[in-house]
């Protein structure tokens, strides 16, 4: 019987082999991740000390009323095709001109008893942004941020002069009455005469808040904005997060897209959106691990309240505070409006 070498057997068994293995393993990486949805959303309204006994059924209805329009004027751009900025734009654009939240139409008041604002926006896509702090005049102040990003060489504007850019841009001008509201007012006299007693940092007068909207796209961009009046009896043009990208905003397609809301001072100096975005890209950890590592491994030790709203590439929505409550929301494509004001811990 004729006898062939065995390498002339093994040499293709082998080869055959390799070759199986590295389709199979081809195959595997092929394997397309379970599919996110089409496009997503998410907000805030700021977080707090936010209980029941604090609202009455009103209000309470008031509020989860405005966050499921908010999420369903977000959900239509997204759903007719329209894209993440202009989700966002749109969506906090309402969140100002509502009065119930602390941002343009309803701000809180500085100090001297004036609305100064502050907005920005991010697009995913390549990390260009727009900024502007302290404006007086702009009836949105996050399309004043978009005109930052898209009509000028600079990230971000302040005063006097992004009220003259937003102007000459033909952004919406509002008179200083449009800003505010009696509540609001009867608020900062409480806050104001309680300023030198030692429980004024606790009292519900002395609560901060913002708006903020994540959004994810159908061709998978992702974009994030934050605005805000900023903190009550704020002076010396007090400048806070929300128009700090890094801080309180941030977006990059590779990983995620942050809204925060919260002590402003805390999250400058821990840079708390890039930081999450940062611990997904160095750390290869999920958003929701990275941001349960900023918020409550980070700043709750440091005294530090607020919460974010994010998005990661996929589009999965994550909301993680400290403070009792956060006005939020969540929708993406095919669902319902999902709005939540208090605590995980307390059933909506
Ligand atoms: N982060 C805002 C600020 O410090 C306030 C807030 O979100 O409550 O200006």
């Amino acid at each position: 019987m004729r006898r062939f070498p065995r390498s002339r057997i093994l040499v293709p068994a082998v080869l055959a082999l390799s070759c199986l293995a590295a389709a199979c393993a081809e195959r595997r990486a092929e394997t397309p991740p379970p599919p996110g949805p089409a496009w997503s959303l998410a907000i805030h309204g700021g977080a707090g000390t936010i209980r029941r006994v604090d609202l009455d059924g009103q209000q309470e209805q008031d509020y989860r009323a405005a966050l499921a329009t908010a999420l369903q004027t977000g959900g239509d751009i997204l759903e007719a095709g329209g894209s993440s900025l202009d989700a966002v734009e749109a969506v906090i654009r309402f969140m100002e001109d509502s009065p119930l939240f602390n941002a343009g139409r309803g701000a809180v008041f500085t100090a001297e008893g004036a609305n100064e604002l502050d907005a920005s926006i991010m697009d995913g896509r390549d990390r260009d942004a727009g900024a502007v702090a302290g404006v007086r005049t702009v009836r949105h102040p996050i399309t004043a941020a978009r005109r930052v990003m898209d009509a000028s060489p600079h990230v971000m504007l302040s005063g006097a002069g992004a009220d003259a850019f937003a102007a000459a841009q033909g952004v919406e001008q509002a008179d200083p009455a449009w800003f505010r509201t009696e509540a609001r007012w009867q608020s900062h006299l409480r806050a104001k005469a309680r300023a030198d007693s030692t429980a004024a940092a606790d009292h519900p007068d002395r609560k901060h808040g913002t708006v903020g909207c994540v959004a994810r796209d159908r061709d998978g961009h992702l974009a994030a904005g934050t605005s805000t009046g900023g903190m009550t009896l704020k002076r010396w043009g007090r400048v806070g997060d929300a128009p700090i990208i890094g801080a309180g905003t941030w977006a990059d397609d590779r990983t995620c897209a942050v809204s925060a809301t919260g002590h402003g001072e805390y999250f400058i100096r821990n840079v708390v959106a890039y930081d999450i975005a940062a611990l997904m890209e160095y750390r290869g950890v999920s958003l929701q691990a990275a941001a349960d590592s900023v918020i409550h491994g980070k700043l709750t030790p440091q005294g530090a309240t607020g919460g974010v709203v994010a998005l990661d590439r996929d589009g999965r929505a994550v909301m993680v505070f400290n403070t009792e409550g956060m006005y939020r929301g969540s929708l993406t494509a095919g669902g319902a409006p999902q709005v939540s004001i208090y605590g995980p811990d307390l059933p909506d």
